[in-house]
């Protein structure tokens, strides 16, 4: 449930096909997947000067193997288990029924997607998919291959070139003669510009911007609802804490995205 006077806002200022969601790890705490700096996350247990920096990880690879491949199936385990819940379902449903434009993520997690949504900006990338260096080609594999890599890992971890065999299996040489690696934007990397203009796009004509489960810390998404409002739109923030922007949201729902998503789109008369 959300309070009366939160339905009255959204129901008298919302315009269909003029929302857009802006979302961030909290959306998917609720699915199983920790967020960046919550209790159990995955930095809590891998520092991230090491594990989230392309070259760091490379040079563990060549020193401490085992390590790595803790940090693989770890992360591997967590998405592939995950599941998407009520709040990402609404979020789809609103999609489809034309209220809202698409979504623009932070989240690696293909939760959206698997709850059925269509227009994901995805800011940092997706951990189902994996992109070749050289010309960009990408291939998504399904949840079951992924399952299938962590536990190879799992058995190749003691032996550093079993290990390297396994990775070399699922991130392969491309025809162009480039080489796959997995398309999750890590630390220090630039955002990749498709996903940027199609989150500009989406904002340029948002009329209500949902900012749902995000601390908005991580720049250049933290810097999108400024943008939205630039624009003309009214923010709308989701999340069961406060972040740096809720003083200036025009309205702000602290209630886990689970319950707070579904409840709005009942308010709507879409359920
Ligand atoms: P964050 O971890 O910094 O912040 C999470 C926010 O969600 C917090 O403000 C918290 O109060 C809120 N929250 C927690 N549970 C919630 C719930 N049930 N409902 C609503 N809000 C809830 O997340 P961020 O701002 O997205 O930044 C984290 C970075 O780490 C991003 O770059 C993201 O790519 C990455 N990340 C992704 C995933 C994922 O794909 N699911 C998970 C962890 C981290």
């Amino acid at each position: 449930m959300i309070d009366q006077k939160a339905v009255e806002f959204i129901r008298k200022h919302y315009r269909e096909g003029l929302i857009v969601a802006l979302t961030g790890a909290g959306i998917s705490a609720e699915s199983g997947v920790p967020t960046f700096r919550g209790k159990g996350g995955l930095w809590e247990r891998y520092d991230p000067e090491v594990y989230a920096y392309p070259d760091q990880l490379r040079k563990l690879l060549n020193k401490d193997s085992a390590a790595v491949a803790d940090f693989l199936i770890d992360l591997y385990t967590v998405l592939t288990k995950a599941k998407p819940h009520d709040g990402h379902r609404a979020l789809a449903l609103l999609e489809k029924e034309g209220v809202l434009s698409g979504i623009i993520t932070q989240n690696i997690d293909n939760l959206h997607q698997r709850a059925g949504s269509r227009m994901v900006a995805e800011l940092h990338g997706n951990a189902f998919r994996i992109k070749c260096m050289d010309c960009s080609r990408s291939m998504t594999y399904e949840r079951d291959r992924i399952t299938e890599m962590a536990g190879s890992i799992v058995l190749a971890r003691s032996s550093k070139q079993r290990l390297l065999r396994v990775l070399n299996r699922y991130f392969p040489s491309c025809s162009c003669g480039g080489r796959f690696r997995t398309d999750i934007i890590l630390f220090g990397e630039t955002l990749p510009a498709d996903a940027l203009g199609q989150a500009h796009d989406l904002l340029d004509s948002c009329r209500m911007l949902f900012i749902v489960g995000t601390s908005l810390t991580v720049f250049p998404a933290a810097s999108l609802p400024s943008y939205a409002r630039k624009q003309g739109a009214l923010l709308v923030e989701l999340n069961n804490e406060e972040t740096p922007l809720s003083g200036i949201c025009d309205l702000v729902i602290r209630q886990p995205a689970s319950v707070a998503l579904p409840a709005i789109v009942e308010s709507l008369g879409y359920a």
